[in-house]
């Protein structure tokens, strides 16, 4: 048995197809730079939510040396970061914190070479850390261009970053960035070409703060959808979350994809969630299982007991209405996701009393339940069934 069977479910990463997307990607910007005739935009991945609940540092070990800058949610990230790469001897990576920091946290990423965001309101007190310290952090400045989230509005730049023209500035400018609001969710881009159009706006207004020293600024604004489907918003980096791991954001990214490419970028998805029965049983025709007794068995059913349940990050939602597969096949979840079990039906699938394994997440011979399907059924996105796979769940790198 492998390692993986102690633990209750766990999660296998496919380095292959990590490696792959990556590809895809460099390919994409490759050929950007060339119809621009200038440099290829850098490729930044975004490791945020525990890298998409893949595993920050397991997902970190095959991407990173492999793209040119690390975007974060979290400083803690950052110093973990950090510290892999010196107990490992790697060189270190670009890393960018856009997330939430908080004034004493500028002072230890700056400290640590992080790059840093002025985002928000914290903006006055953590330059006043690093003045304290006499420290200098490398910084964005995040521009509000109509997702009303973070970021200073063009309007505002001259105003509340007066002291970025100042020669004793805590931060150096290394870049301009934004975030769309909804590329995803429409097949149309106006609402994009505005915030491109705001961008501009804004990135003018930090220019005329810097003088001559803002020529070089990086400008970023594209996520993944973004970067597959507007090649004008790659700009000179992007911020690739959701299709490292495989997925498309969205089915309106997808279609709008098959008119910006001859050809789909073929994305593989990276991650699958396995789990080994606990124990198998068969039950007389009305029996109930489960709580609420929220299902009745019609005939005489094998079930196999799964220890995995809405703790793991298997939503509830998905009670009465998810399969997983096993030996290849579908195999309905019956009744409720309790917190740490489901139970399945194994009827005609498990033939003896050996446990069996169940992908929840994952391919199994010809049948796939993907990340969307997930959501589908548990009435949200790719991006929250991933994001919410439980932290304590054993992360495996698989090399095919
Ligand atoms: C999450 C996030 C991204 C990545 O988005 P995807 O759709 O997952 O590619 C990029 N930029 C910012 C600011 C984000 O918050």
């Amino acid at each position: 048995m492998s390692s993986a069977s102690r633990h209750s479910s766990w999660i296998e990463l496919d380095a292959q197809a990590l490696r792959s997307n990556i590809q895809i990607f460099r390919g994409l910007l490759k050929k950007s730079g060339v119809l621009q005739g200038i440099p290829a935009p850098a490729l930044g991945v975004v490791l945020k939510a525990n890298a998409y609940g893949h595993g920050l540092l397991d997902t970190l070990s095959v991407v990173h040396p492999l793209v040119d800058i690390i975007h974060l949610i979290s400083p803690n990230d950052a110093f973990e970061i950090r510290k892999m790469e010196a107990g490992r001897a790697w060189p270190q990576r670009r890393l960018l914190v856009i997330g939430a920091t908080e004034p004493d946290e500028f002072v230890r990423l700056a400290e640590a070479g992080v790059e840093v965001t002025l985002a928000d309101d914290n903006v006055p007190a953590a330059a006043a850390a690093l003045r304290s310290r006499g420290l200098r952090a490398t910084a964005h400045v995040h521009i509000e261009t109509g997702l009303s989230r973070e970021g200073f509005f063009p309007s505002e730049i001259a105003a509340k970053l007066a002291f970025l023209s100042a020669p004793d500035s805590p931060f150096v400018l290394r870049g301009v960035l934004s975030h769309f609001a909804n590329t995803e969710d429409v097949t149309e881009q106006q609402y994009a070409e505005s915030q491109l159009s705001n961008f501009a706006d804004g990135i003018r207004e930090v220019g005329l703060l810097l003088g001559n020293q803002a020529t070089n600024l990086e400008r970023h604004i594209a996520a993944s959808a973004a970067t597959l489907i507007l090649p004008d918003a790659r700009c000179d980096s992007v911020r690739v979350g959701i299709s490292l791991y495989g997925y498309w954001p969205s089915a309106e990214t997808r279609l709008s994809a098959r008119i910006v490419h001859p050809e789909l970028p073929k994305l593989s998805p990276v991650l699958s969630w396995k789990c080994r029965s606990q124990i198998i049983k068969d039950l007389p025709a009305g029996a109930y299982v489960g709580y609420g007794c929220s299902f009745r068995c019609e005939r005489a059913t094998r079930i196999a007991v799964f220890p995995v349940g809405y703790f793991d990050g298997y939503p509830r939602l998905l009670s009465g209405r998810a399969h997983v597969l096993v030996n290849g096949h579908r195999a309905a979840v019956l009744g409720r996701v309790m917190m740490n079990h489901i139970v399945v039906d194994v009827t005609g699938i498990a033939g003896d009393d050996r446990p069996v394994v169940a992908t929840l997440l994952g391919s199994d011979g010809q049948e796939t339940v993907s990340a969307e399907m997930l959501a589908g059924w548990a009435q949200t996105i790719q991006y929250e069934i991933c994001a919410r796979l439980g932290a304590h769940l054993k992360r495996i790198v698989i090399e095919k």
